[in-house]
């Protein structure tokens, strides 16, 4: 169902500019063609073995995930994608990556795993906070809560890989919290093939994952608020 038109705030339209100098940094690179990765290991991207990480402005290419991807799939995981070693073009092997495959040839090690993620503790309290739709631009959709919540999502944080599930099945990704604003602002970037649901949604917290974490409270989701479906 399509939303009704309107014009976008200043400050959805900020979150939808595109860095142009970036992208004038990568070109002469050869073109991006991005592939689906092998696998994904709670949403991040896991390599094949022809496949290799680049950066959508970067001028490396990455065989491993190392510190530079992990960098750069916290900061935004739009960013870093996944294609053909064949198809790198004229960009470098990361140094990282390099000191990486050395160390993994002198010890035999085996493939390079994620660190594992260690259970989280129970939920806190209040942990369900409604959402309202306030508009979808470009594949991204943007979700408000109430100013009575601001106060809680000021201290929420939004870890890497955390889903947007529309009946249970994971339809985009959680990148942004705004709370400068009274009715604090999520941005979710909806999976490309997903189709939009327009109604009540919700997000969920957790405590974050990380001991060292900033803040108490992280987005564990955000999900669609099912209508109830009338008895048969
Ligand atoms: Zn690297």
């Amino acid at each position: 169902m399509p939303l009704p038109k309107r014009q976008l705030s200043p400050l959805i339209r900020k979150y939808l500019r595109v860095s142009r100098p970036a992208q004038a940094a990568a070109r002469g690179l050869g073109e991006l063609k991005p592939v689906e990765p092998a696998a994904r290991r709670e949403g991040a991207p896991l390599l094949g073995d022809d496949q290799v990480y680049v950066m959508k402005y970067g001028t490396d290419f990455h065989t491993a995930w190392c510190q530079v991807v992990a960098d750069n799939w916290d900061r935004g995981p739009r960013g870093l994608l996944v294609t053909l070693f064949v198809d790198v073009g004229a960009r470098t092997r990361c140094t990282e990556c390099n000191r990486h495959a050395k160390a993994a040839r002198a010890s035999a090690a085996q493939e390079y795993h994620l660190q594992p993620r260690p259970t989280p503790d129970p939920a806190p309290p209040d942990a369900v906070i409604p959402l309202k739709v306030m508009g979808l631009a470009h594949g991204i959709l943007f979700l408000a809560a109430g100013q009575e919540y601001r106060e809680r999502l000021k201290e929420t944080a939004v870890e890497r890989a955390t889903p947007l599930y529309v009946d249970g099945r994971r339809d985009g990704m959680v990148v942004r919290l705004d709370c400068a604003r009274d009715e604090p602002l999520l941005v979710v970037q909806m999976d490309p093939r997903a189709t939009f649901r327009n109604g009540p949604y919700q997000v969920r917290l957790r405590h974050p994952l990380r001991r060292s974490a900033a803040k108490p409270y992280a987005v564990e989701s955000v999900e669609s608020v099912e209508s109830v479906e009338p008895a048969p």
